[in-house]
C-alpha cells in the first residue's frame, strides 16, 4: 500500500505551527508496514486542496488528512473531499451525540455550527474522537482509502493508533501483530554497542532490532511481526539469545527492569541477604535497594563510613591497611565489604569507596572508585574511573555496583 499524507492547515503554510502530525503518521505507518511516498502541506483553500487531493490520487492509494474537521467557516477537509469523491454530507447520530455529550462534560453552550461537526461523509467508517468533538472518517470509494482526522496533535495521535491503524489492518485482511521488547544495556556507551552489533542489527528483517533514543540509559529495540503475539515471541527469543552471546555482560533487564529492580529481584529470588558499608555514595546504593517493594526479606542494612575514623573504629577496618593503601584502594573497598558483611551477618557485603570530586583525595584523581563484593569464598573488587560531576559520580558508583551485583548473581545461577 502507497500513502500519502495531506495536512491541512494555513497555519503550516505561515511557519506558525510544525507538522508534527505527519512526523507521527509516518512513523505509525511505518510500523505496520505501510509505506509513505509523499507528505504535502497546503491552506486552508478548497481549489487548492481538490487539486492537492488530484495529485495524492495519482500516486497512492491511501491518502490521510489532518486538520480542517472543526466548525470554523476555514475547515473545509470533509466538505471538499465529499464534492471531489462524489459523496454525500450526512448527520451522523453517534457522533452528534458524542458532541452534546462533550459540551454536557465541559459546560460550555453549543452553538448551531457545531451541529456542522456531526456531518460526516456517506457510508464512511465513524472514527471516534475522545478528546475532542470532531469525529474522524475512512472511507474506501474508487479504489482510493482516505482517511480524515483532525489538527490537534492530543486529538488525532489517539484517534490514530487506536481507530485508524486497525481499520487499516482489517483493510488489508492481515492479523499482523507487532511486538517489541527494550533491552537494556549498563556499562557500555551508544556508539561502542552500536559497533560491536553492527552485523546483526544490519543483517536484521523480522525482527529489525535498532537503538531506542533515550536521555540516560542504553537500549535497543527488538520489533517482530507475525501472526499472534506468541508468533511474535518466538522470533523475538533467538536475536535475545545472540545478543547475550555477543554483549551479554552489558545487558542487566528487558522493558521495564531497571538496575535496582533486577538486583532485588535477583536477590529476592535467590533467598540471599545484603548489606553495604558505603563512603562516597553515603547510602545512595541501599536507598536504591529500597525503591524496590519486598527488599526486606533481602536488605538488612548499612552503614554510612565517610571519613578514617569511622572506617576503622566504628566498622572496623583495620587502620594499618588504611595507612599502607590510602581509602581510595582495593584493599580498602575489600575491607568494607567484608567488614559489614560480618557485622550485619548477610550473604552479600557491599563496600563503596572513592572520590566523588572535583579535588584530587589520597592521592587519586576526582572520579576514581572501588567497589568490593564480598559473596561467598571470595571478595572482590572492581575499579572505576568516572568522569562526571561530584554528583554525577556518586549516582554512577552506586549504579555500577548494582551492576556487578546484578553480574555476579548471574553468574551464580548459570
Ligand atoms: P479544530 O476543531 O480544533 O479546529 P481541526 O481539525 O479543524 O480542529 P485545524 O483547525 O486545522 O484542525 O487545526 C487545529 C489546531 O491543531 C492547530 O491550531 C494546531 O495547533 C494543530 N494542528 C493542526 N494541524 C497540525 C499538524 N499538521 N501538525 C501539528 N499540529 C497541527
Ligand atoms: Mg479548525
Amino acid at each position: 500500500m502507497r500513502a500519502e499524507i495531506i495536512a491541512v492547515g494555513s497555519e503550516l503554510l505561515l511557519g506558525q505551527i510544525t507538522n508534527t502530525n505527519a512526523k507521527f503518521m509516518s512513523a505509525q505507518l511505518a510500523d505496520i508496514g505501510v509505506d509513505v511516498h509523499y507528505q504535502t502541506v497546503v491552506g486552508d483553500n478548497p481549489e487548492r486542496l481538490e487539486e492537492a487531493i488530484r495529485i495524492a490520487e495519482g500516486r497512492a492509494d491511501l491518502i490521510i488528512f489532518s486538520g480542517g474537521l472543526g466548525p470554523t467557516k476555514d475547515d473545509l477537509t470533509k466538505e471538499t473531499i465529499a464534492r471531489h469523491v462524489g459523496v454525500e454530507l450526512e448527520s451522523n447520530k453517534q457522533a452528534l451525540q458524542s458532541i452534546e455529550a462533550y459540551f454536557e462534560r465541559t459546560g460550555r453552550p453549543m452553538t448551531e455550527n457545531n451541529k456542522k461537526q456531526a456531518l460526516v461523509l456517506k457510508d464512511s467508517a465513524v472514527l471516534e474522537n475522545r478528546f475532542g468533538m470532531a469525529p474522524g472518517m475512512a472511507i474506501t470509494a474508487n479504489e482510493k482509502t482516505y482517511i480524515l482526522l483532525p489538527g490537534p496533535p492530543h486529538e488525532m495521535e489517539p484517534m490514530f493508533r487506536d481507530e485508524a491503524i486497525p481499520y487499516l489492518q482489517r483493510l488489508s485482511g492481515s492479523q499482523e501483530v507487532i511486538v517489541s521488547t527494550v533491552v537494556k544495556f549498563f556499562g557500555i556507551g551508544e556508539a561502542e554497542l552500536e559497533y560491536k552489533v553492527q552485523d546483526l542489527l544490519e543483517a536484521q528483517t523480522n525482527p529489525t532490532i535498532a537503538p531506542l533514543a533515550s536521555k540516560d540509559a542504553v537500549t535497543l529495540r527488538i520489533t517482530a511481526k507475525a501472526e499472534t503475539a506468541e508468533a511474535a515471541h518466538r522470533l523475538i527469543g533467538p536475536v535475545l539469545s545472540e545478543l547475550h552471546n555477543q554483549v551479554g555482560e552489558f545487558i542487566y533487564g528487558t522493558d521495564d527492569d531497571t538496575l535496582s529492580s533486577k538486583a532485588a529481584s535477583l536477590l529476592i529470588g535467590a533467598g540471599l541477604t545484603i548489606s553495604a558499608a558505603e563512603s562516597l555514595t553515603a547510602g545512595l546504593f541501599t536507598a536504591s535497594l529500597a525503591e524496590e517493594p519486598g527488599i526486606s526479606a533481602s536488605l538488612k542494612g548499612g552503614m554510612t563510613v565517610y571519613d578514617v575514623q569511622a572506617k576503622t573504629k566504628q566498622l572496623g577496618v583495620d587502620s594499618q591497611l588504611i595507612e599502607t593503601y590510602g581509602t581510595v584502594s582495593a584493599e580498602c573497598a575489600e575491607a568494607l565489604a567484608e567488614k559489614i558483611r560480618d557485622k550485619f551477618q548477610t550473604d552479600i557485603g557491599i563496600g563503596l569507596t572513592g572520590t566523588a570530586g572535583p579535588d584530587i583525595h589520597d592521592g587519586q584523581p576526582a572520579g576514581t572508585v572501588w567497589i568490593g563484593l564480598s559473596f561467598k569464598e571470595k571478595t572482590e573488587s572492581y575499579k572505576l574511573r568516572l568522569s562526571g560531576s561530584r554528583n554525577t559520580n556518586r549516582l554512577r558508583a552506586a549504579n555500577f555496583a548494582l551492576y556487578y551485583l546484578i553480574r555476579e548473581l548471574e553468574s551464580e545461577m548459570s
